[in-house]
């Protein structure tokens, strides 16, 4: 067991199983009274004959109604607030990675619990105050910007917003100020091993850098220990959604292996997509999660689309929270092709497993002739490009082979100059399905 000094907030993460479910239950309880305010939940518990005071046991919130984020966009912008528009203090919208995008409310005493939620995450990982925290991230719109902000403050770092983009600068404050804690999408990070190696500069020999925390969109194992030891860093997994606040919902502890789940703030199910009854533990499915401690806008039974499964059995670091896997993708995000199902991180595992393989990739969709398609365009590394023909050749049959025995289809595979494949500041754009045009 962990001593007091390692827990951000004993009371919250140092708990039974069994304290933490009667805590659980009673904050479910009030969460659907609260629900009722809105005109969105009072219809739909009405509609669907669902009544709040029926849940008088965990189990039983298998009755309440699911929350879709077509609800959230048919019922855009006020319809799900519990609160009167003067208690606001903040919104944040999705970044609509996938459509039309969604407004979150916050009151003051949201923004608060929040914040603690991410200052717990990263006091897991052993961020301490006393650090300097850069946090690489688009501000604005997204949570991850803000939440981490305040977070970090709320932790006690010397804060710097960096935000996201302009690399070379982003070099020199790691350097000026000593940066050894860092926030970023795995795709930016990715990117920016290029412009340090350009710049010549060494991260493990010239910079401070310990800890990263790296989510906001999915990526492998493999890419973790690309980064790894490309920066000398430990770097942790941190997911979030708008919807549930945004960043500090689920991340990891010094373990490394799965993200513990704050249940003392979301009620956490795994549920199969299409009969949406539960799996059981290890089965993986569709993330459905309940906030338990929002005023402004709290949501029930929301259905995430990200695929994941709970991981069985106890976490060594003590925390009875129980831990999600790595997210697959989106349901949205798999795609189908000669009638095999696909997720883009299948494909990212196998090139990142490729050493000559650089860090940029797309995979394009086409359909000619009523012939569909696969197209993954990888760049290379320097080293390897200038090098001759036939070493390319090779290459390119070996990734050809590698993908084909993952994904047990032959895609055409395009090898790129480094740095050729367009960039992007946010969330990276992996798929390309041109099929549909
Ligand atoms: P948008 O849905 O427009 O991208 P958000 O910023 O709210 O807006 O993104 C939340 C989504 O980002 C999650 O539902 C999930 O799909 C993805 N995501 C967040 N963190 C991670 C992570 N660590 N691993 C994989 N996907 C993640
Ligand atoms: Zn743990």
């Amino acid at each position: 067991m962990n001593t007091t000094s390692e827990f951000w907030d004993k009371s919250a993460e140092d708990l039974s199983r069994e304290d933490l479910e009667a805590l659980q239950l009673s904050r479910l309880q009030s969460t659907l009274e609260r629900v009722m305010r809105s005109p969105f939940y009072s219809r739909r518990f009405a509609e669907t004959g669902f009544r709040p005071d029926a849940v008088t046991h965990m189990s039983d919130a298998r009755s309440i109604p699911f929350t879709t984020k077509q609800d959230l966009r048919d019922s855009f912008p006020y319809g799900l607030l519990c609160e009167p528009r003067d208690r606001l203090a903040r919104m944040h919208a999705s970044s609509g990675t996938t459509g039309q995008s969604v407004a979150i409310f916050y009151t003051k005493t949201d923004l608060q619990t929040w914040a603690d939620l991410v200052a717990r995450c990263m006091y897991m990982t052993g961020a301490r105050p006393g650090d300097t925290f850069q946090n690489l991230s688009g501000y604005g719109l997204f949570t991850g910007g803000l939440g981490f902000q305040y977070g970090a403050e709320r932790l006690g770092m010397l804060t710097i917003p960096a935000g996201a983009g302009n690399s070379k600068r982003q070099i020199q404050l790691m350097r000026d100020f000593s940066t050894n804690v860092i926030h970023i999408i795995p795709s930016f990070a990715l990117l920016l091993m290029d412009v340090f190696k350009e710049q010549g500069v060494d991260p493990r020999e010239d910079l401070s850098l310990k800890i990263a925390f790296i989510g906001a969109e999915p990526y492998s194992e493999e890419v973790r220990k690309r980064l790894e030891d490309f920066y000398g860093i430990k770097v942790y997994n941190s997911y979030g959604l708008s919807e549930m606040n945004g960043p500090g919902v689920g991340f990891e502890c010094p373990q490394q292996n799965g993200m513990h789940i704050w249940e003392d703030s979301y009620m956490v199910e795994i549920v199969d997509p299409k009969t949406l009854e539960p799996v059981p533990d290890g089965q993986y499915g569709e993330l459905v999660m309940t906030t338990l401690r929002r005023e402004a806008m709290p949501i029930v039974r929301y259905r995430t689309k990200d695929l994941t499964r709970i991981l069985p059995g106890p976490c060594p670091c003590g925390r009875v929270h129980r831990r999600i896997d790595r997210i697959q993708g989106r349901s949205d995000d798999m795609f189908i092709i000669k009638g095999v199902n696909v997720f883009p991180i299948q494909v990212e595992q196998v090139l990142m497993n490729i050493p000559e393989v650089g860090n940029n990739y797309v995979i394009v969709l086409r359909r000619e002739n009523n012939i569909d398609d696969m197209i993954v365009r990888v760049e290379v590394t320097d080293r390897i490009f200038v090098e001759d023909m036939r070493l390319l050749h090779r290459l390119q049959q070996r990734i050809a082979r590698d993908l084909k025995s993952e994904l047990l289809l032959t895609p055409k595979v395009e090898l790129a100059e480094p740095n050729s494949l367009p960039k992007s500041e946010g969330k990276a754009v992996r798929l390309l399905d041109q099929r549909k045009l």
